[in-house]
């Protein structure tokens, strides 16, 4: 347990064993209650949280996401590896609501997901700049998991990723979490991405009004006027 799972309370003595029976302890030399986090939710305690002081450090809400593979044969070796090629809401199954890793910036958030493991799994190839003949220069690309080779944009997001759409052959690279920060500029395509975002803190100054509906709870909406579809070039 680190120092960040310690919530600390205000816990009125009246009802300290109401407390201590939900799973809070006392600290005595700071003279408070406070409870593990991994053990008690905020729900439980939330009646004695503390006042939070307004952040206004942006970046602070999550987004639950999946991040889904296209596997295929590579074009050097022949054999199977797999593709990042964007991200869904776990939410959602519909594709048009992809943000689709063609975008450098998209693909350089996949990497937060992609730990060893995950790409072992999965038959993933790592994510790293390459030099590219075909383009005459460098760029964060896909590689293939046995080879190395640089796999390409232009048959991934033009052919196949269309084909492999059509016929549900998506796989699951992984389940995690980005940041608001990462998906930010990528306006949301409609509502399914509604109830995705984990927390989010309502100062974040970076909300700009573009988020609509209830501040609480898990059905929030979003404002869908910039959107551009995802395979039709970058967003905004
Ligand atoms: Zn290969």
């Amino acid at each position: 347990m680190t120092e960040d799972d310690r919530a600390y309370l205000d816990v009125p003595f009246p009802e300290k064993d109401r407390a201590r029976a939900l799973g809070a302890r006392w600290d005595a030399e700071r003279r408070r209650w406070w409870v593990d986090l991994n053990r008690v939710s905020r729900d439980a305690v939330s009646a004695w949280l503390p006042a939070v002081a307004p952040r206004r450090s942006p970046g602070t809400a999550t987004v639950r996401v999946r991040l889904l593979g296209l596997t295929g044969p590579c074009w050097k070796c022949h054999r199977p590896t797999t593709s990042v090629v964007g991200f869904l809401p776990v939410k959602s199954d519909d594709l048009d609501n992809m943000l689709v890793c063609r975008d450098e910036d998209i693909l350089r958030h996949a990497l937060g997901l992609l730990t060893d493991d995950v790409r072992a799994a999965t038959s993933t190839g790592v994510v790293k700049s390459r030099y590219s003949h075909t383009e005459k220069r460098s760029y964060l690309s896909n590689g293939c998991f046995h080879c190395d080779m640089l796999l390409g944009n232009f048959h991934l997001y033009h052919r196949e990723l269309r084909e492999a759409i059509e016929h549900d052959a998506l796989v699951t690279i992984a389940r995690g979490a980005v940041g608001w920060a990462a998906v930010r500029d990528f306006l949301v395509p409609d509502n399914t991405w509604a109830g995705a975002v984990l927390h989010y803190d309502p100062t974040a100054a970076f909300f700009d009004g573009r988020l609509h509906g209830p501040l609480s709870g898990q059905s929030w909406e979003f404002d869908l006027s910039e959107w551009r579809p995802p395979l039709g070039g970058r967003p905004r």
